[in-house]
């Protein structure tokens, strides 16, 4: 009798253990990963550093379709990533958009300080943010939180990922145009012009990523940073045990929703993995509005985001 209860006993604990097993990202196409990213990169993430970015990228002023400030933007960030040893490639395309047709460049980053990289092949990681701002004639729209926020954190993932260089060598940054619609909010067909032409640039790839990681309006610590409900299921796991390991399991959130961005292209249109973090926008009065400057922001969120995607890549690649 006491052996069946310990067998019973021992079963439960095997099941329950067998559920809490976290299990790895299937790999869906071919690229190799080229080195881990270790824990200790994870604490080396400064939301100051994250939060100067943004600044000096608002000090430019609105970003939309056209602008000078997007044109100083992309210089910004060519000069910062070159400066880590990221060597980096415009992507300059014509969308179709409800205005005529328009140009939109978006920007392509690799971690490669003695050599070109190959841009045939691809790493096994995008990390992704758009650069534009929505275009808004009636008021300045600096969008700091939106699209400033995530272009910071990627900027200074750059040099974190570049301290360590092997792992840095996973991951390609792309900094998206047009992700906003010209119109209202984003459509099939308005908006998402850069990550829909990028995702169909990855067919002329020969070597595919696997894992698309797109963050979004990320640095307002009063909003929470929802897991949107398009992502792979392993992605979220993953996202879910780091958000646990960095305390951050209240501020990161589940949502059973999808939301249109910048992943549903490389999802859709080029098959990846994808992860979806974006900060619950409808929790924001100023989202869209004049009111998305500097003092929505914190240094301490951004460096939140900036650890648990370091902690996300660091699981898929030990
Ligand atoms: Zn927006």
């Amino acid at each position: 009798m006491i052996k069946t209860i310990f067998a019973g006993i021992l079963v439960l604990i095997l099941v329950i253990a067998c559920g809490e097993k976290e299990e790895e990202p299937k790999p869906i196409t071919g690229a190799a990963i080229a080195g881990t990213i270790s824990e200790e990169s994870v604490s080396e993430f400064s939301g100051k550093n994250a939060f100067a970015h943004v600044e000096a990228l608002t000090a430019f002023g609105p970003r939309p379709i056209g602008s000078e400030a997007y044109q100083k933007s992309l210089q910004y960030l060519e000069t910062e990533l070159a400066k880590l040893g990221w060597k980096t490639k415009r992507q300059n395309f014509t969308g179709i958009t409800p205005i005529g047709p328009q140009e939109f460049t978006n920007l392509l980053a690799r971690y490669s300080p003695d050599s070109d990289p190959d841009w045939n092949s691809s790493t096994p990681f995008l990390l992704c943010s758009h650069l534009d701002t929505k275009l808004f004639a009636e008021f300045e729209f600096l969008g700091v939180n939106d699209s400033g926020s995530s272009t910071g954190v990627l900027v200074e993932m750059a040099r974190v990922l570049s301290v360590k260089n092997e792992g840095a060598k996973n991951v390609e940054l792309v900094f998206f145009d047009g992700e906003e619609a010209i119109l209202k909010n984003i459509q099939s067909k308005d908006g998402l012009y850069g990550s829909r032409y990028y995702a169909a640039q990855l067919d002329k790839r020969l070597i595919k990523p696997q894992i698309g990681i797109v963050l979004d309006i990320v640095g307002d610590p009063k909003i929470p940073l929802l897991i949107g409900g398009d992502t792979h299921q392993k992605l979220e796991s993953h996202t879910r045990s780091a958000a646990s390991k960095l305390n951050l399991q209240n501020w990161v959130q589940p949502h059973a929703g999808t939301i249109l961005d910048d992943h549903v292209p490389l999802m859709n249109r080029a098959n990846l993995a994808v992860l979806h973090l974006i900060g619950n926008f409808s929790d924001a009065d100023y989202w869209h509005e004049k009111g998305d400057t500097l003092d929505k922001i914190t240094p301490g969120a951004l460096e939140n985001t900036g650890k648990l995607t370091l902690q996300i890549l660091h699981q898929l690649t030990k």
